[in-house]
């Protein structure tokens, strides 16, 4: 039998909804290309609910304990007497959400013998170390394309936000005002833009997607070059690096995985590269910037805003530079676990669970490590190394 576990955000500060806006979903068949959504067996909730809380269990106990397995269901993750820390012992599983990242760092992994499956409840597996996860063998896996979407949607929503300046207009709003010209003194229309993102894998192309019909000009760089009949039908111009894309761009978006080549990406020397007054949306992983260089650009004005929704180490620091800095537009990381969002990757774990528990394969899309190297996903996206040296700064929020 094996111990699952599992850590989650806290619930809501008023304790778990009695009601929520909406009764229903919308109905979403397949991702875009083809890719059916998570096919579990069964499934213990209700789609809709808040699941990616501690309360929520992702809708997994019923199901585990049913089988005779054990499930810890913890927030308390970062440092040494954490909950988190003392289960991985004889933890064979450990469940984990980018939001509220459980880092398994190599000293934590070796801290956990038996342990098998590393499994991401959304996207990203920058949390885990992943050399270290090779070296080991354990299998890394993710729910691929769950909130893909979810997060392009957050990544036009914050491009049209900082553009346009409505933070700033709605705050003049909730002061009483009435400040037409504080408003509108830093606000431009989107149309006829220059538009690039830093990667056009399922989110990157679906943010190209959704940016078309405001008539921008759009641009992108990947390592793996879009089929051209999908650059013909997006009138999207390829460059050959990022350094080459952000001088001709007004906006840029960031939609890459943090891996070793990606970490630090954004630092002095390439946000000086970008326009004057260029905005920067990262809604990948905080790491693939340079927090202070972002700062110092917002400061002079190289650029005209930030947003995202991705900080390192998270939660962050209750001093973290981006919570005060100017021009930002900056969320906890929310864009990948709306309500809609966690349905589908509660769901896709529940499938990745009862394939890991029966021995059978779990899909290809869903591998970032296994059998001792990258594979799936993480072969096509990822690079091995390791990103989470640092994290151990998680622990100062809840010190705090
Ligand atoms: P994906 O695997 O479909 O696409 C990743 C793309 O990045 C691939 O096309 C790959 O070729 C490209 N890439 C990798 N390394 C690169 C490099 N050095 N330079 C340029 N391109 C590179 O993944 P996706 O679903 O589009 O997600 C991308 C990332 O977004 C995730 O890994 C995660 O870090 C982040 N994400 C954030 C949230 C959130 O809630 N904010 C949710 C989901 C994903």
């Amino acid at each position: 039998m094996a111990k699952i576990v599992c850590v989650l955000y806290d619930d809501p500060i008023g304790g778990m909804p009695d009601s929520y806006p909406r009764d229903d979903l919308p109905t979403v068949t397949c991702y875009p290309g083809g890719t059916t959504l998570p096919t579990p067996r069964e499934l213990d909730f209700t789609p809709g609910e808040l699941l990616g809380c501690v309360s929520g269990e992702l809708g997994l106990r019923r199901f585990l304990e049913r089988e005779g397995h054990t499930l810890v269901v913890t927030s308390d993750k970062d440092g040494p007497d954490s909950e988190f820390e003392q289960h991985l012992a004889d933890a064979d599983v450990v469940i984990s959400q980018p939001f509220w990242p459980a880092y398994l760092t190599a000293e934590r992994i070796a801290k956990a013998p038996n342990l098998k499956l590393a499994l991401t409840a959304g996207i990203g597996s920058d949390h885990v170390d992943l050399a270290a996860a090779i070296a080991r063998n354990i299998t890394v896996a993710e729910v691929t394309y769950c909130n893909s979407i979810s997060v392009a949607e957050h990544v036009v929503m914050m491009i049209l936000s900082l553009v346009r300046n409505y933070l700033p207009s709605h705050d003049w709003v909730r002061k009483g005002g009435w400040n037409i010209a504080d408003c509108v003194a830093r606000s431009y229309d989107v149309e006829g833009m220059h538009v690039g993102t830093v990667a056009a894998g399922r989110i990157g192309a679906a943010v190209l997607r959704r940016l078309k019909p405001f008539d921008v000009h759009l641009h992108y760089f990947d390592r793996h070059r879009l089929p051209e009949a999908v650059e013909k039908e997006l009138s999207v111009t390829w460059h050959d690096s990022v350094e080459a894309m952000v001088g001709v761009c007004d906006v840029v978006t960031i939609n890459c995985p943090l891996h070793p080549e990606t970490e630090n990406l954004f630092d002095h020397e390439m946000i000086g590269r970008m326009k004057r007054g260029a905005y920067l949306v990262n809604t990948a992983r905080g790491k693939i910037v340079d927090r202070d260089a972002v700062v110092a650009a917002l400061e002079t004005g190289q650029l005209a805003g930030y947003a995202g929704d991705v900080w390192f180490p998270q939660p962050a620091p209750r001093d973290h530079p981006w919570r005060s800095m100017p021009h930002e537009g900056m969320t906890p990381h929310i864009s990948g676990t709306s309500l809609s969002a966690q349905a589908r990757y509660a769901a896709g774990v529940r499938e990745v669970l009862e394939c890991f528990l029966a021995g059978t394969p779990i899909r290809d899309e869903y591998l970032i490590v296994q059998g001792g190297g990258l594979a799936g996903t993480g072969a096509h996206s990822y690079s091995p190394g390791d990103a989470t040296a640092g994290s151990a700064e998680a622990a100062r929020f809840t010190a705090a």
